[in-house]
């Protein structure tokens, strides 16, 4: 699998990197967070080094959401977890600091003081939502 020397995700693939692993088979590996956010905080990579969303293909990015899902179901009885959060970050804008593409896996108690920031807005205006969805329509390729 191609890798790259100075990725940190890479390295611990290669094993020239100390992870705690949690998870592994052909196409991804699943490991401890170094910086948790919350206490079992866990991150699945494929072993191939792609960059962010775009460069995965629907095959592999399928597979790091199920083995999310598998994460997420075992870390209920593991860690004693009431729920699970699955994040992705794409882009600096969005906090991704590791341009390996992850999948971070939370597990979520009550009162764990993990959370987005930002509140819910007024919804916009319906001309306003409609404008957005056309737009993305025509990016994804949709008729119109
Ligand atoms: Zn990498």
């Amino acid at each position: 699998m191609p890798t790259t020397p100075a990725c940190i995700f890479c390295r611990i693939l290669t094993g020239e990197a100390e992870a705690s692993l949690v998870y592994e088979d052909e196409n991804l590996a699943a490991f401890l967070d170094i910086f948790p956010m919350v206490h079992g905080h866990s991150l699945v990579v494929p072993r191939r080094h792609l960059a962010g969303l775009a460069d995965l293909d629907s095959d592999l990015g399928g597979k790091m959401i199920d083995a999310g899902r598998k994460l997420a179901t075992a870390m209920r009885p593991a860690l004693g977890c009431q729920g699970v959060n699955l994040f992705l970050a794409d882009g600096t804008a969005a906090g991704q600091t590791v341009f390996h593409v992850h999948l971070h896996v939370l597990p979520r108690s009550g009162g764990d003081g993990f959370g987005l920031r930002r509140g819910l807005h007024s919804p916009p205006a319906r001309h306003e939502l409609e404008e957005q969805a056309r737009r993305l329509r025509k990016a994804l390729g949709s008729p119109s």
